[in-house]
């Protein structure tokens, strides 16, 4: 993403902020740990394949307006691709190359049998009519179903994308290999394939991985205020669930500002208003800080950034008050960002883990539609609890046994799992 943009702190360096340093950094620490040969690390590196689309779509109009769009493939080895698609206006090259790296290694950490992939089409959302997006998302989908497909690559929702999104690439794909192919997409409504629970998955996994950690610092729910960054499909339904679990939430934000409240705001509340004017702003219980300027250096003791990237840097690690981080977004700590909060002893439950109960789903919904037979929101949300408990404790005690920090310990165990792999399938030539 390129410096100084509206969401990111200005001065940070532009190496910092590049997510594709930022991945290759991590996954440099733990390849030196884990002794990978050079090879293998290029291997894994590297995105396996890129594709770039321009794409005429006729506007409400009649002009034609030329959109790009990415898909980025990055390691195949463990199965299909798997990963979002985001609609935004600063989506570029690199961010979906490490957003697609990410897949890879966040499908391994939870064990589940899929290689990572990413797109991006670069578009404000909020310019375009609905019948604009459902002609950009169609002509996307047709310029990139080459390599699409229930045994290739798999996208589902990101920023800015949701289950209408997928319906329309469900059928656009759909019409073209003339059958309906409901399991080249997840995160669809449930009528036409979609899993009960796969909409809360993120948030829940979110909540599941945040019970872990406490036990593991010795907190119980009721003394935990809690700060989140973002409102959304991540940050909204896991404020929602652990206000359920009886954490105490103070603060919530979406784009345009923050909603505080030092004595915890009322959930179910917050979003019931949010649902009903699009906006936190104007929610009464709860003082409104603009442009969130501050949000995560609240006092809490358990942070939540579940927006974007790039939100805790150099410029601002040194003030987080938080005892425990737990990413919701992709990539919101810079490497130098983390490298601050392991000097001051916060632990950091790493995106790759922290988020990965919405791909885990995703696995649910892909299963289901292969199988042709459904499940109920009971199974499918035992079965993500079982995934992301079992996950987050290889991790802690990969992290424990190298001395590490927990990303470092995600990362040892994804990448090993998908070096094996890699050798066990050898080199085809
Ligand atoms: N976009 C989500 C993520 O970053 C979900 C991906 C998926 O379900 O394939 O994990």
């Amino acid at each position: 993403m390129s410096e100084g943009t509206k969401n990111q702190p200005a001065n940070a360096s532009r190496d910092e902020l590049n997510p594709f340093h930022s991945m290759a950094h991590q996954f440099g620490l733990a390849a030196d740990l884990l002794e990978l040969d050079e090879g293998t690390r290029d291997v894994l590196r590297q995105p396996d394949r890129e594709l770039t689309v321009s794409m005429p779509v006729m506007m409400d109009d009649g002009t034609i307006e030329v959109f790009t769009g990415y898909r980025v493939q990055h390691n195949f080895s463990r199965g299909p691709c798997k990963g979002g698609i985001r609609f935004a206006p600063d989506v570029n090259l690199d961010e979906v190359r490490a957003l697609a790296a990410w897949m890879t290694w966040k499908c391994s950490v939870v064990d589940i049998p899929f290689g990572g992939g990413k797109g991006g089409v670069i578009c404000d959302p909020r310019n375009l009519s609905q019948g604009e997006l459902e002609r950009l998302t169609r002509r996307y989908t047709a310029s990139i179903m080459d390599i699409l497909g229930p045994d290739r690559d798999v996208p589902a929702p990101d920023m800015n994308t949701n289950e209408q999104t997928m319906a329309w690439i469900m059928d656009t794909y759909s019409m073209h290999v003339r059958r309906t192919t409901t399991a080249v997409v997840t995160g669809k409504p449930i009528a036409i394939g979609g899993s009960k629970g796969r909409r809360e998955a993120t948030g829940r996994g979110v909540m599941l991985v945040c019970r872990e950690a406490m036990k593991k610092l010795g907190r119980s729910p009721e003394d935990t205020r809690v700060v989140v960054q973002g409102c959304g499909n991540v940050g909204g339904v896991g404020a929602l669930l652990l206000h359920r679990e009886g954490y105490k939430v103070v603060s919530v934000s979406d784009m345009y500002g923050a909603l505080y409240n030092p004595d915890g705001l009322d959930m179910p509340a917050v979003m019931d208003h949010l649902r009903g004017s699009g906006r936190l702003e104007g929610y009464s219980s709860a003082d409104y800080i603009v442009n969130s300027e501050g949000q995560l250096e609240l006092p809490c003791e358990l942070l939540i950034p579940a927006a974007t990237e790039n939100q805790i840097t150099s410029k601002n690690a040194d003030r987080i008050q938080a005892e425990l981080v737990v990413e919701g977004a992709n990539g919101p700590t810079t490497s130098r960002g983390q490298e601050i909060l392991d000097s001051r002893g916060i632990m950091v439950v790493p995106d790759i883990l922290a988020n990965a109960g919405g791909v885990t789903v995703s696995y649910f919904e892909w299963v289901q539609d292969r199988m042709g037979y459904f499940w109920t929101e009971e199974i499918v949300n035992s079965r993500l609890e079982q995934v992301m408990v079992r996950a987050f404790h290889s991790v802690a005690d990969m992290a424990e046994k190298h001395n590490v920090n927990l990303r470092t310990g995600a990362y040892l165990v994804a990448i090993d799992r998908v070096a094996r792999v890699y050798r066990m399938r050898g080199v085809f030539a």
